[in-house]
């Protein structure tokens, strides 16, 4: 469970004060797939960033499972991240020099006591489709696949939150929709809470909730319509 109280973020340039969140409170579920919406320049990257404590709050708090992180220094908050966050950018963000299996497991040498190991990131390579790519290199791999490496990866340490800004924001839609799915199956299996920020309204469509920014505050926040199943 994740608490957002009254979160502030503003960035001063010169006299003139940006108010990229202001005043933001939410409360988000244990294993909900969240979309966060939102006109370029929003907040939803900062919000993001916040709940991935790799931004400090102005003022409010984001607490996770208890831990107020507001009052952590930043050693802890960094354990904290490491253990229980794992996170998807738009460009992959995968390093060129080692293999899909090297990029996969790279998060677990980060953790002080790690929560996965080679066997499991094979199985989360398996599941994303990508058992017979273990040994390539990113450049070897589609958009699409690199993705999906990235995806794997953020979950080697059995996070319990995973972080997406823009995951589909590079490919095109029909590989977007794979990528969706994937990650819907990874938090449907293992009970991942997702947040994504998106500007993508089919992945949003596909979430449990749309949470809208407008000029760094809610601006709507609903239950996604529940999509009609066919008979
Ligand atoms: P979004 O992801 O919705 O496009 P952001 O969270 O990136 O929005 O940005 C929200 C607002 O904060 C924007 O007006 C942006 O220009 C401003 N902003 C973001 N980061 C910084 C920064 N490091 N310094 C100054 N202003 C920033
Ligand atoms: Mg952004």
């Amino acid at each position: 469970m994740i608490q957002i109280e009254q979160l502030t973020k503003h960035y001063t340039q010169g006299k003139s004060v940006v108010r990229a969140l202001d005043g933001v409170s939410l409360g988000i579920e244990d294993g909900e797939f969240v979309a966060v919406v939102g006109r370029s320049g929003s907040g939803k990257t900062t919000l993001l960033d916040s709940l991935g404590l790799l931004l400090k709050p102005t003022s409010g708090r984001v607490v996770i499972d208890g831990t107020d992180t507001s009052r952590l220094k930043d050693s802890t908050k960094a354990h904290l991240r490491v253990d229980k966050i794992g996170f998807i950018f738009q460009e992959y963000n995968l390093l060129a020099s080692l293999t899909v299996m090297e990029n996969v497991m790279l998060p677990l040498g980060y953790a002080v006591r790690p929560n996965g190991d080679r066997a499991w990131a094979r199985t989360l390579l398996s599941e994303v489709g990508l058992t017979d790519r273990i040994n390539h290199r990113p450049d070897q791999l589609s958009g699409g696949q690199q993705q999906r490496v990235a995806i794997a990866r953020a979950l080697v340490n059995r996070p319990s939150l995973v972080l997406g800004d823009e995951p589909t924001g590079a490919v095109d839609s029909e590989t977007s929709d794979q990528l969706v799915a994937i990650m819907r199956r990874m938090n449907g299996q293992h009970g991942v809470t997702f947040v994504v920020v998106t500007h993508d309204p089919d992945l949003a469509a596909k979430t449990d909730r749309i949470i809208r920014l407008n000029d760094g505050k809610v601006l709507s926040d609903e239950a996604t319509a529940p999509m009609e199943v066919a008979v």
